[in-house]
């Protein structure tokens, strides 16, 4: 997606060897303009899917996932994080690590908000070691519904995220397709 791309050549920031910064327009501020264009495309992308619902994780997730949903006309689930060691009932709930955070939460879903059967389309912000996606996979096989793909805004390809998916037979979109960081530089994959 040009536009994504664009967006983040001027104003992603690379620290270190593999992370991108994106809290300008992204995941701390942000754009709604790039954020609905970026729904649009995933709409596009998953159209004909019957997609009942798109899950995703707080909170950088929700964004591009409301978004989403409102292309789709779909409602938006997403998981809540939690560390407390006493869990409620009625509940979907996996583990997952945090790449940027180097901690590992509790997700969960409430069962009211995902049920047996549904098609679901996962939403998330980045791709990198595919955690937080396998996370949301764990929670819809435990709930018995069916996952019709993944979205992704920005993905790092270099990190072992799509490979995961990929052998799992998943339709994988991602918008922005990152190769390297060269020299503190964003390579996008050609
Ligand atoms: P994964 O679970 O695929 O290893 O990592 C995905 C999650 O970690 C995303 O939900 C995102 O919040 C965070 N994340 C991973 N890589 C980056 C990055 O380069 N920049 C930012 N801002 N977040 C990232």
């Amino acid at each position: 997606m040009k536009l994504l791309e664009e967006r983040i050549r001027k104003d992603g920031r690379v620290l270190g060897q593999d992370v991108l910064k994106v809290d300008t327009f992204l995941n701390h501020q942000i754009d709604p303009e790039l954020l609905s264009a970026i729904g649009e495309e995933f709409a596009r992308l998953f159209a004909g899917k019957n997609i009942d619902k798109i899950l995703t994780v707080e909170s950088s997730g929700i964004a591009p996932a409301v978004f989403t949903g409102l292309a789709l006309h779909v409602p938006v689930v997403f998981a809540r994080k939690n560390k407390s060691l006493t869990l409620p009932d009625d509940v979907w709930i996996a583990d997952v690590y945090s790449f940027t955070k180097q901690t590992t939460n509790h997700i969960m879903i409430d069962h009211r908000f995902l049920k047996a059967g549904e098609n679901v389309l996962l939403i998330d912000d980045f791709l990198a070691n595919g955690q937080a996606i396998e996370g949301l996979l764990a929670i819809t096989q435990q709930a018995d519904a069916q996952v019709v793909g993944v979205g992704i805004v920005i993905e790092k390809t270099f990190q072992k995220g799509r490979q995961i998916l990929d052998d799992r037979g998943i339709q994988v979109e991602s918008l922005a397709r990152i190769q390297s960081f060269e020299s503190g530089q964003v390579q996008f994959l050609s």
